[in-house]
């Protein structure tokens, strides 16, 4: 799946009518979020089935076009599905820590109840393959439903003009601080080729870097978007301190909004290129399975991780690991910083100690390198091995006792009787 997008141009009356379809959507996933609150076994089907009285009894829900209705009620299913979903790993992962002994961290169990959504300046809908049409130049979309926002010119560096018309499986409208986006989503599996490098990683995201990899190299958290942090602050004082319902409040929130919206797209700016390097230099990377949002609550770590992006950039990671075809590992992050990566014993330290000593073995590394590389080794065994060793049926490995374990047994026959 590709994504284009496309800034709308078009007249404050046409905008004001995309703000209608956005927030029709917005209640319908709302409607449906209630329905599957208030009735007991509703799932898929009935919340798709369930627009249709929507339809009926609220002549405005009419006027969005009926896909884009279904894209809101599947919107509010996903929603609910990802509760489900945590809950089941939530259980899973409580049973897999009793097995290995570790201990239970609370904070990993909490699960996410949906919620409805608020009127916000980020927001969207989401048409599929009717409701809009494309001119025969691409450079003007028109909504056809019920709003009859009208025609829009497209603004964007790239165009759609390589593709096919029904390779565009969805439209999305957003709406940012900076004005209303179309989003194209097509259908193109992207897969681009690369040569083998011959090189493993293993990824730490640290409180004083960006992050650690395991030869010891470091990336710096980028400068400008501290400074960015710098100026929110200042920014969301002064939308604190403005007086409620006055003109310059409305005017600290749009800056302070827009700001945001700048220093996201600077993140993703730097975690895009970041991502697509590391990927290219390497046949697997391996990196912390961490709750991001869970750790941002916890103040002492909260400014380098929000700041450090890392999530924007997992996410990139994954992506380009999948078009360049490298295996991306997330690990448990259990016991990575602890653990000696030399001879494996658990070597306690405190946040603040920056330095690995083992007492066991006498290695000192960095601490964010020890840990590097301990997560590199965790990576390497999670992914597993595909090879037809014991296709035979016959297992001969056996562990302790006589065998050796260090030499392969691979081409060690029995004399023959
Ligand atoms: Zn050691």
């Amino acid at each position: 799946m590709l994504v284009f997008e496309a800034k709308l141009k078009g007249s404050i009356e046409q905008y004001e009518k995309l703000d209608e379809a956005i927030r029709t959507a917005r209640f319908i996933r709302n409607s449906c979020l209630r329905y599957w609150m208030d009735n007991k076994g509703v799932g898929k089907y009935e919340l798709s089935a369930y627009c249709a009285v929507l339809k009926k009894e609220f002549p405005f829900a009419n006027n969005l076009n009926s896909m884009a209705r279904q894209a809101s009620a599947e919107r509010a299913w996903s929603a609910i599905a990802r509760f489900f979903d945590n809950c089941k790993k939530n259980i899973a992962k409580k049973a897999e820590n009793a097995v290995l002994g570790f201990p239970q961290v609370e904070r990993f169990s909490k699960t996410g109840f949906p919620r409805f959504k608020k009127h916000q300046t980020h927001a969207s809908v989401e048409y599929k393959t009717t409701g809009y049409k494309l001119s025969e130049d691409r450079r003007t979309i028109t909504f056809t439903d019920g709003f009859k926002s009208g025609s829009f010119n497209l603004w964007a560096t790239r165009d759609l003009h390589f593709y096919q018309l029904n390779q565009i499986k969805r439209v999305r409208v957003v709406r940012r601080a900076d004005g209303y986006y179309a989003q194209f989503c097509l259908d193109v599996d992207r897969k681009e080729l690369r040569e083998p490098t011959g090189q493993t990683i293993g990824l730490d995201v640290g409180l004083t870097h960006f992050y650690t990899d395991s030869d010891g190299k470091t990336v710096e958290n980028p400068r400008h978007l501290r400074k960015s942090e710098k100026s929110l602050k200042r920014l969301g004082r002064k939308l604190f301190h403005s007086q409620k319902g006055s003109k310059n409040r409305i005017k600290h929130r749009n800056r302070l909004s827009r700001k945001h919206l700048k220093v996201s797209r600077q993140r993703k700016d730097f975690a895009v290129k970041l991502a697509r390097c590391v990927i290219q230099s390497s046949d697997l990377v391996a990196y912390e399975d961490l709750m991001v949002r869970n750790m941002v609550k916890n103040r002492k770590l909260s400014k380098s991780i929000s700041d450090a992006a890392w999530s924007v950039f997992r996410d990139w990671l994954e992506y380009f690991g999948e078009v360049f075809g490298v295996a991306t590992v997330a690990v448990p992050p259990h016991y990575t910083s602890a653990n000696c990566s030399n001879c494996g014993e658990v070597v306690k330290k405190s946040l603040s100690t920056r330095v690995h000593e083992c007492h066991h073995c006498g290695f000192v590394l960095d601490r964010d390198w020890n840990a590097a590389r301990n997560i590199l080794e965790l990576g390497l065994r999670t992914v597993g091995h595909t090879g037809t060793l014991n296709a035979s049926g016959d297992i001969d490995l056996c562990i302790g006792g006589e065998t050796p374990q260090c030499k392969p047994s691979r081409g060690k026959r029995k004399p023959k009787e």
